[in-house]
Parts: C-alpha cells; structure tokens; sequence
C-alpha cells in the first residue's frame, strides 16, 4: 500500500479528488468569468513546496467588475429586500451543500496552507455551524422594533437595514472559517459582498461560492476576485464599497483603519494576538496536557487567539515545564494529509523564515529551547517542505521579543512568576488583546483571574470560541467584533422613523 508519505509530489497531489486546481476565472454577477488580468500566481503545497494550481491575479478592472456586481445586487435587489427569513432558507440550504464538500475542501485547504487534515477536515461543518446560526437570527430582525419617546409625544420605528456593499478580506491561516465569519452575518443581513481572499489560500473559498450558488443565492449578492495585498487595498478604497471586513495582520489592519478613517467608512478588524495562558499554582497538569495543543498550538500554531506564553509560578516551574515539552514532544509533525498529524509545515516559506528569526532571537536573547528549535528530519518529499520543529522556549523574559512579539508557528514561550498578581500584570503587558486562558483547578479563583485579563475572549481551563458569543481583540488585536448578534450588527444601518402615535 502506498503511504502518502511514499508518493512523489506530483503523483501524491494528482491522486486527490480536487475539482479547482488551474483556473483563470472570477466570480462576477452569479457565474465564474474569465479574468481581465492575465498576470497568474501559483498555489503552492506548503508540506513539499510543489506548485499545484494558480489563479488569475486580478487587476483593476477585475476589481471594479466584481464591485460593480455587488452594487447592482444591492441597489437593484432583490436580496436586500427578501424577508430575512427566506435569506435564512438561503443560508441554511448552503450548510447543508457545505457539508457534502467537506472532503475536496478539506484537501484543497490543506494543500493551500498546511493545516492538517484532522484539521481542515472539520473546516466544512464548522462553516455550516455559522451559516446556520446566523440564519437563526432572522427572527431577530424580522421583529418590530417601535420605540415610545420618553415624552410620550411620539413613537420611533427603528429599521435595521442592510449597510451594502461589504469588502470581505481574509487571511491564509483559516481560509473558510474567517470569509464565513464575516458572510454569513452580511448575508442574513441582506447585503452584497466581494471577497478577496489571501494569496496562499484562493482556491478553497470556491467551495462556499458553489453551495451558495446551488443554494439560490441572487446574481451578484457574492463575488470573488484574487489577488495580492495592493488588489485589497484598492478594494477598502473602493468608492462603491460601504463597509469593510477584515482579518489579519496588526500591520494591514492600521492601513486599513486609516483609509476607512479618512473615508468614514465602517470598519471591523480582527488582528493579531500574544496571548497568555496563565498556570495558577492549584493547576491539575493532567487538564493542561490534555487541551495545551488545541489551545496553544492549534494549526501549527497559526491561530490568532492561542495562548503561546506560558506563565508558570516559580513554585512549580519544572514538572510545568516538564508536562509541556512532553505533551508537545508526543504529537506528530509531518504530512498534512495525514490524519495522524497534529503538526503540519508553516504556511509558506516567508512565514517558515519568520518563525524561525523569532527562535534565533530567543535565543541570541538568553532564552532556553527546552524543545525543538531545528528543522525537523523528514523524509522526501517533506524535506522540501517548510516545516521548523515544534519548539518550547523556557527562561524567557518579558522584555525578550518572542514574549511580546506574535510568532504564529509551532513555538510556545514559558514565563515565570510568583504572585498572582504579577501573572495577570504579565497577561496584560503585551499590546494585544485577543485570547487568553486561565488553568486552575478551582473554578472561583480561576474566574476571578478572568475577569483580571484585558482582552476580549478568555478561557477556563480549555478554549474555545461560540458562535453565540462575540469574539473580537481590545487594543493592538482589533476593533468590533464578530459571532453573535454583536456579530451581526456591523451589517446593519439604522433608520428611525417617527411618527405620531397611532390611535388606538
Ligand atoms: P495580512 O498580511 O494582514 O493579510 C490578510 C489579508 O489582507 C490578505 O488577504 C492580504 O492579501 C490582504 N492585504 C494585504 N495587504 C493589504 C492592504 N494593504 N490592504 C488590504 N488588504 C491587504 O495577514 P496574514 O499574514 O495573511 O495573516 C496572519 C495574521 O492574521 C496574523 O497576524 C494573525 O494573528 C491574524 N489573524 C487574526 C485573526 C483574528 O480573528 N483576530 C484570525 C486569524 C488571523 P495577500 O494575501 O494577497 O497579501
Ligand atoms: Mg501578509
């Protein structure tokens, strides 16, 4: 039996059940059209560096095509329109759709950025989780809304309607989950939208395009157009567009929020983190052991909420260390297709080079790597691939940059303390404010610690986000929030309409 790991490259890719590979289309006005741009880019299989598809990368009058669709679908209908419970039909027709492509999106995902198929695999299901709760809120806005003055003189119908045309832009790190996020809310909201996805991750977004299309979604409601960074920038400016989404980096993030300032454009921003994981001194190791992957090192330790600082009391510091450098140790590195693995390649190689200047930092600072550290031995064809080991770093301080900067790779950095107060201090010290978790075994104390942490999600012993909930950074990691009825109003525009009040 052939491995994946025996298989060439090529041989390994081509015996996938992957529809999108080579395209040279955009998604404009309900169909794929060809693109205006004939400038192409590569997608590259980040576990051996192979090239194995490639998108148009789309132009200005690419941009101004998918935009100008999006304009007509909310300026002419019908979707702005519709009730928001038959665009709530709409959506939950798309989960469902979603659900039966799991599989090529998982693959298609997985050999865009390197995120294991354990993974990705949960990608689909995941996105049909969102689409479906969103969709549940269309009572929310189908519900009158008529608001006496406090005088008693009148009364107020509040409208909620659509804000427009949205600007959706996602990173590479979940190429489905962070575009859902931000389109399922603008849909049941009854607005239009483009999508620019990342470089690295532009085919697996075609996925979603397919099951809202077979779902009945209008002409034009979504579009699609790839392309680089300067292509998204066009886009935030883009004077038919009304509201901008946006996920990733702190960097892009203040360019944006500067044109949408300049512009008074609604903005949401979801941004990087540096989160802390915080170990009270009552901490059962056995739950630390038990989550530490999943929320410290989820997708290779691509994940923006993940708590990749450790701080541990002074009082238990080695068997804390020791419990962490054994739990990492046990979980796999390698193929990404293979649902064994826990640790994938980084996404690309700028982002393999960029892990790796933070561990040489570390160390030229006096950290110590406890584990990890190297390139990892993988056999052919993985040796090509831009895999860095998974790494702990213990003896770090809070003035080293790998305790304040984000290193988005396989890396944990260990801290200590030795009151509770000087590890929320710590929890706090960085410019970010997007996750964070509390270990402890009694659940007061660890609650109290919580509400001590400046950032917008924290965890108890494990964390997860709920789409129920709204999930958002404080200072460096963003502004606004997603998920939730929070989640939703940042498509929304209100409208007051005063009258007289109605005799009765
Ligand atoms: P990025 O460089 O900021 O890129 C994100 C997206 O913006 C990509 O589609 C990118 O296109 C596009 N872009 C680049 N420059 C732009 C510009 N000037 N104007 C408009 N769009 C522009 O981030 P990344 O490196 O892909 O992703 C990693 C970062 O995302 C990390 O910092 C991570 O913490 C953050 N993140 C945050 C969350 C959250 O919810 N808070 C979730 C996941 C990730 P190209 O790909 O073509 O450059
Ligand atoms: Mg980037």
């Amino acid at each position: 039996m052939n491995s994946p790991a025996a298989l060439a490259p090529a041989e390994r890719i081509d015996a996938l059940p992957l529809p999108f590979r080579h395209v040279d289309d955009i998604f404009v006005d309900g169909a794929w059209v060809r693109a205006d741009s004939s400038e192409r880019r590569g997608v590259i299989d980040p576990a051996t560096a192979q090239e194995w598809g490639s998108v148009p990368v789309g132009n200005r009058a690419d941009l101004d095509a998918a935009v100008a669709s999006a304009r007509r679908a909310f300026d002419r209908g019908p979707w702005p329109r519709m009730a928001p419970s038959e665009r709530a039909a709409v959506l939950r027709r798309a989960a469902d759709r979603l659900e039966q492509l799991a599989e090529p999106l998982s693959l298609t995902n997985t050999l865009e950025n390197g995120t294991p198929v354990a993974e990705s695999g949960g990608a689909a299901a995941n996105a049909a989780s969102i689409f479906r709760y969103f969709a549940g809120l269309a009572p929310l806005l189908e519900s009158d809304d008529v608001r006496p003055a406090p005088a008693g003189t009148h009364e107020t119908v509040v409208r909620r309607d659509p804000i427009g045309v949205c600007a959706l832009i996602a990173p590479w790190n979940f190429p489905i989950n962070l575009v859902v996020v931000k389109l399922a809310p603008a849909l049941l909201a009854g607005c239009t939208v483009v999508i620019k996805p990342a470089s690295l991750t532009p085919l697996s977004v075609r996925f979603i395009v397919q099951a809202l299309t077979e779902s009945g979604i209008p002409d034009g409601v979504v579009n699609v157009v790839t392309g680089s960074g300067a292509l998204g920038d066009q886009l935030v400016r883009h004077d038919d567009v009304d509201k901008v989404a946006f996920t990733g980096s702190t960097q892009v993030g203040r360019s944006i929020a500067r044109q949408c300032g300049e512009l008074l454009r609604p903005v949401t921003l979801e941004l990087g983190g540096k989160s802390s994981a915080i170990v009270l001194p009552d901490t059962d190791l056995a739950v630390l052991r038990s989550v530490l992957i999943r929320s410290s090192l989820r997708n290779t330790g691509q994940t923006c909420y993940i708590s990749t600082r450790i701080l541990v009391p002074d009082s238990r510091h080695d068997e804390v260390v020791e419990a962490i450098v054994q739990t990492v140790a046990a979980a796999p590195q390698g193929d990404p297709l293979d649902p064994a693995t826990i640790f994938g390649p980084s996404a690309s190689a700028a982002q393999q080079a960029s892990v790796r200047a933070h561990i040489a930092s570390a160390r030229a600072q006096g950290a110590h790597v406890a584990l990890g550290g190297a390139a990892p031995a993988l056999p052919a064809p993985f040796d090509a691939g831009f895999f860095v080991e998974p790494t702990v770093l213990t003896q770090v301080t809070p003035g080293m940059d790998v305790a304040r900067e984000e290193i988005f790779g396989p890396v944990l950095t260990v801290l200590r303390y030795n009151e509770v107060d000087e590890a929320i201090a710590l929890a706090n010290s960085t410019e970010f404010g997007l996750g964070g978790i509390v270990f402890g075994a009694d659940e007061r104390g660890a609650l109290q610690a919580a509400d001590r942490i400046d950032s917008g999600s924290v965890g108890i012993n494990f964390f997860a986000s709920n789409h129920a909930a709204p999930f958002g950074g404080r200072r460096d990691s963003g502004l606004g929030v997603e998920y939730g009825p929070e989640g939703l109003h940042a498509y929304l525009t209100y409208k007051s309409i005063h009258r007289h009040t109605p005799l009765a």
